[in-house]
């Protein structure tokens, strides 16, 4: 649908399409900058901003941070809740990265503990928001963006549906792709990977009780998965396609987990491939052998990726083997003029590259840059 026609549908964001402040005590003193209504701007009487994030993961809260200090008049529209991807994380969750590697716009990360948890890391992101008062649409997704106009002129069309399925188009001349990857697991492409019982995330321990679970893969998802299955009454089985498990499975996790398989509390098949997931079992082959494994509940924690196909609807050129985003390495511009990429959206099928530690300084490049083209002075 051309934007054209999408407008003539669709509630455009106006002035009192604003939103209200975050509203938090705990802020006021520390976060004075003006909103940015006074910059607001009017393309076909529709406001149009200096700058659209969509995504409210660490990255985009500190590409947001930084505009609103480099006076842009910014909004981010998330599709959940607020670090929606982290809330989604298995709910005992223990992060690998110290305190201080979380942090953004310089708000400290106090725990009791070596490793935040991931409920600590939510607080802490709520925190964030409150401090800075950020502008932060939610329950919002971004369906498609395209640009209209050339040069200085050119604005970015942005159309997005909210959770109860009311339609917006959004305007900005520039915009940050700040959506992370965890919308997108790398799928098998096995038959049976869509039946109800096979999910490719993993939540909580609880509902797997006296189940029989199999775990597909060999990082830190489904090791750890497997280990805490295990622990509440599941009986595991865990399947990777690799000789060992990956490099990259946390110190404190790999000899648990290769303990737990020596001593046979969790059954383990390496090399070994997922052929068909059945309802009541899966079809694996090992060494050009196949074979049936029983199994009432199936995850595969096998990674996840950046949606390509929404970089390439916007016009984002992907680089063939890694898909990530041609960028510039500076001010992470793709080679759409003012269209910006940041945090785990630039990692491409190397996720294992962009963490929130790297990633959280992505915003400050792109919003300094922005901020000298636009002529915007810091507040
Ligand atoms: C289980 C797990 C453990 C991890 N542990 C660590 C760790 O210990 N340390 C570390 O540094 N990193 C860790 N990571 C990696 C880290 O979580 C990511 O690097 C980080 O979340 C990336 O931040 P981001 O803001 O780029 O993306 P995300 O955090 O994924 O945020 C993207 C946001 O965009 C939103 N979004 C997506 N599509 C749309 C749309 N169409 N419209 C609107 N909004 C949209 C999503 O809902 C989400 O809130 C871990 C990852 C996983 C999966």
């Amino acid at each position: 649908m051309s934007s054209a026609a999408w407008r003539g549908r669709q509630g455009r964001e106006g002035p009192q399409a604003r939103l209200p402040s975050a509203g938090a005590n705990y802020a006021a003193n520390r976060a004075r900058r003006p909103s940015g209504d006074a910059r607001l701007r009017y393309h076909g009487g529709v406001s149009v901003r200096d700058v659209l994030i969509i995504g409210a993961g660490p990255s985009g809260l500190a590409a947001a941070i930084a505009s609103r200090h480099h006076g842009l008049d910014y909004l981010v529209v998330e599709q959940g809740t607020l670090v929606d991807a982290i809330a989604r994380f298995p709910l005992n969750m223990v992060f690998f990265t110290t305190p201080e590697l979380l942090e953004i716009g310089g708000v400290p990360l106090t725990t009791p503990y070596e490793k935040p948890t991931r409920a600590e890391a939510l607080r802490y992101y709520r925190k964030v928001a409150d401090t800075f008062q950020l502008q932060v649409a939610m329950h919002e997704r971004v369906l498609a963006l395209e640009r209209e106009g050339e040069g200085d002129d050119g604005v970015f069309v942005v159309s997005t549906r909210t959770r109860l399925g009311v339609e917006r188009v959004r305007e900005a001349r520039a915009v940050v792709l700040a959506m992370g990857y965890y919308d997108r697991p790398n799928r098998l492409g096995v038959p049976g990977e869509d039946l109800p019982h096979v999910s490719h995330y993993y939540s909580e321990p609880h509902p797997h009780y006296r189940r029989r679970v199999l775990v597909v893969g060999g990082k830190n998802s489904a090791c750890e998965a497997a280990l805490d299955l295990y622990r509440n009454g599941a009986h595991v089985t865990l399947v990777h396609r690799g000789a060992t498990l990956g490099d990259s499975v946390k110190y404190w996790v790999r000899p648990d987990v290769e303990n737990r398989i020596k001593e046979g509390s969790i059954t383990a098949h390496f090399e070994t491939r997922v052929v068909e997931i059945r309802p009541t079992s899966v079809v694996v082959e090992t060494a050009g052998e196949s074979h049936d494994i029983a199994a009432d509940d199936v995850l595969l924690l096998t990674g996840y990726r950046a949606d390509p196909a929404f970089l390439r609807a916007a016009g984002v050129q992907l680089d063939a083997d890694t898909l990530i985003p041609r960028h510039d390495p500076v001010t992470f511009e793709t080679n759409v003029p003012n269209l910006f990429v940041a945090g785990g959206q630039l990692a491409g099928v190397r996720t294992g590259t962009i963490f929130i530690e790297n990633g959280r300084f992505h915003g400050e490049q792109i919003a300094k840059a922005l901020a000298e083209r636009l002529g915007r002075v810091d507040v």
